[in-house]
């Protein structure tokens, strides 16, 4: 294996212990600790999981953590309602809705409804618009894990080609819009993308967002790229059990790239780490307005 290992779990501790530094010292300074609001609609088992790490997380960093778990026959108008009310509460930092949402909700109007300023998943079209103009505003966290790595393996990465494999408004499309901000060459590629080993071979820096089990083979790979994995597949593993692979063949990569994230331990941490940071910028950000 040529390529060096990045440790997204290391890497997201380090942030956590900022984020933990910070809270504490508005506490001991007598502030209000920042509150981060996650709502469940239904019972899916993944969200669940998500929901109960993110909730678990918040409250190690000293920040407030409100649950709102609601039935899966929750109206889009109740659901409506209580972002309302969360938009109101000055306790009330950030507000995530756990994705998906039952097929009865109208998905983007849930997330367009909670306040810009509180929208720490950064899926709100305003965040969307600013990212795409080169405002400052809340950035998904996802992506924002992926470019803070990619910055601290890399140092400045004006001029270097990237390719982001996917184009989806929580990954792809913020992703290279921050790569771009970063003065990269970006392409995006997707299903639709000919020739998609070619353009991928073409990548200093390759993010794989597409949710499918191992498509990028280590052929796909320049030597020396660095590869950032988002993909989180269950796949069947050994004696009947599942296990997670990434987007990415991660033995065959690794023999040709540079730097490569691990999947589990890469990208994963690195997005709660980045939904605790934008909520603490959103803090910051609510007590510069009040
Ligand atoms: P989406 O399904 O919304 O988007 C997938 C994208 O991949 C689409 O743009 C699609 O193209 C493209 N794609 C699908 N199949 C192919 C193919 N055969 N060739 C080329 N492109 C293809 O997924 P998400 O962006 O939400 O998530 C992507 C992956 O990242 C998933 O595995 C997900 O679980 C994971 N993820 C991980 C997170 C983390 O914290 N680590 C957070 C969020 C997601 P088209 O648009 O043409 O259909």
């Amino acid at each position: 294996m040529a390529a060096k290992i990045i440790d997204g779990r290391n890497f997201a501790a380090g942030i956590l212990a900022e984020v933990t530094a910070e809270v504490s010292a508005i506490r001991a300074a007598g502030g209000r600790v920042p509150g981060l609001a996650v709502v469940l609609v239904g019972e899916d088992p993944a969200s669940q999981v998500y929901v109960r790490n993110k909730a678990r997380t918040t409250k190690e960093s000293g920040m407030e953590s409100f649950e709102y778990r609601l039935d899966v026959g929750t109206s889009e108008a109740a659901l409506l309602s209580l972002i309302a009310e969360l938009n109101d509460d000055p306790r009330v930092d950030g507000i995530l809705v756990q994705l998906p949402l039952p097929k009865h909700i109208d998905s983007a109007r849930v997330l367009d409804a909670i306040s810009p300023d509180k929208d720490v998943d950064g899926f709100h079209v305003l965040n969307a618009g600013r990212l795409a103009t080169g405002l400052p505003g809340l950035v998904p966290c996802t992506p924002l894990g992926c470019l803070l790595m990619l910055k601290h393996e890399l140092g400045d990465l004006s001029g270097l080609r990237a390719v982001v494999l996917g184009r989806s408004n929580i990954v792809g499309k913020p992703m290279a819009a921050l790569l771009l901000a970063e003065s990269c060459t970006v392409t995006i590629a997707h299903s639709r993308t000919r020739d998609l080993e070619a353009v991928c071979r073409e990548a200093d820096i390759l993010v794989a967002a597409v949710g499918r089990p191992e498509m990028v083979r280590g052929s796909w790979v320049k030597p020396g790229a660095t590869v950032i994995d988002v993909g989180i597949n269950r796949v069947p593993g050994d004696a009947g059990k599942t296990k997670l692979v990434g987007d990415v063949a991660f033995a065959e990569a690794a023999d040709v790239a540079g730097r490569i994230t691990p999947v589990p331990g890469g990208v994963g941490p690195m997005t709660i780490a980045c939904l605790l940071r934008n909520t603490l910028a959103a803090a910051k950000l609510a007590k510069i307005k009040a």
